[in-house]
């Protein structure tokens, strides 16, 4: 019987490279990362780890070398495999987006009509454009896209971006969102009943630190004739912990609050007589 364990495929460098990396840390999972190395063995986990290039990971997890693989949404989309995405990640944030030259006169995808194009993302970009039912010349070119208007190869890009400075740079303009991408951990349809509990033990890690990142532990001390407002504006687990303070009168109260609402609820509480509010991040949480 061969020995049960999961491989997974992560990029060997590049911008996921080290967020897959700390992820699997954060999941107690000990990998020793070397440098050049094309695989490792995590010590405490049944994991192999591959590193390869992003773009070849959709192919090894289809065909079975990897049992998972960490890429961007925008590789697997483009690669078009028929893999499973078992939980997105939350890091490697961005955007496919259109762009066009500053001066170009654009008020909708109309003015794409009949133009050239130029993307790594031919699949994506003709996808999107044939659901709008606009046809243009897709320049498919793999790398430095945004030079492509430039040189008069294309007359619009659609690329990659997070901030949009390299497109402003290059005299270009930000003019539609194709696609908004994250890093997700795929898996392929040929996991044994033991790996696939494997897979489910590594997704339970994953979704605890995923929620231990949206979320704070925030301390309080609050007179004891302030709590039921105080209570009131707190959504916690449950219900907040509240002990009472050596000082008479006055309890100490402690909740979890999610990342979205955090500072609203925390002017709320000191509007309301809370003071010495601390706030601590949560390694794991498990609900
Ligand atoms: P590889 O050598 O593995 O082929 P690459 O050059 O194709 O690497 P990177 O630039 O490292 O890829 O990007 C990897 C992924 O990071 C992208 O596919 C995308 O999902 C994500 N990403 C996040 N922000 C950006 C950004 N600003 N530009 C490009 N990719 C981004
Ligand atoms: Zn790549």
């Amino acid at each position: 019987m061969p020995q049960m364990k999961l491989r997974i495929a992560i990029q060997k460098s590049g911008r996921l490279h080290e967020d897959s990396i700390k992820l699997l840390k954060e999941c107690g999972i000990d990998i020793n990362n070397g440098v050049n190395k094309l695989k490792t063995e995590a010590t405490n986990f049944p994991l192999e780890v591959f590193f390869l290039r992003d773009d070849d990971i959709p192919q090894y997890v289809e065909d079975g070398v990897a049992d998972l693989g960490i890429v961007g949404e925008n590789v697997v989309l483009e690669k078009n495999r028929p893999l499973r995405t078992v939980e997105k990640l939350g890091f490697g944030k961005c955007r496919l987006a259109m762009a066009v030259p500053k001066s170009m006169e654009y008020s909708s995808i109309r003015d794409l009509q009949g133009q050239r194009i130029a993307t790594s993302y031919p699949v994506i970009v003709n996808d999107f454009l044939r659901k709008l039912d606009i046809q243009a010349e897709i320049h498919e070119i793999s790398g430095s896209v945004e030079i492509a208007p430039g040189i008069g190869l294309a007359d619009a890009i659609c690329d990659l971006v997070s901030s949009g400075s390299t497109l402003f740079m290059n005299g270009l303009k930000e003019v539609e969102t194709v696609l908004r991408s994250e890093a997700v951990l795929v898996s392929n349809d040929k996991l044994s009943p033991g790996q696939q509990q494997l897979l489910a033990k590594l997704q339970f890690r994953i979704q605890a630190v995923k929620k231990a990142k949206n979320n704070k532990y925030v301390l309080l001390n609050a007179p004891n004739d302030k709590l039921p407002e105080i209570i009131g504006l707190l959504p916690g687990m449950k219900s907040p912990t509240v002990l009472p303070l050596a000082e008479e009168g006055w309890s100490s109260v402690h909740s979890v609050l999610n990342e979205n609402d955090f500072w609203d609820i925390i002017e709320n509480l000191k509007a309301a007589g809370a003071q010495g509010i601390l706030v601590v991040p949560i390694e794991k949480m498990v609900v």
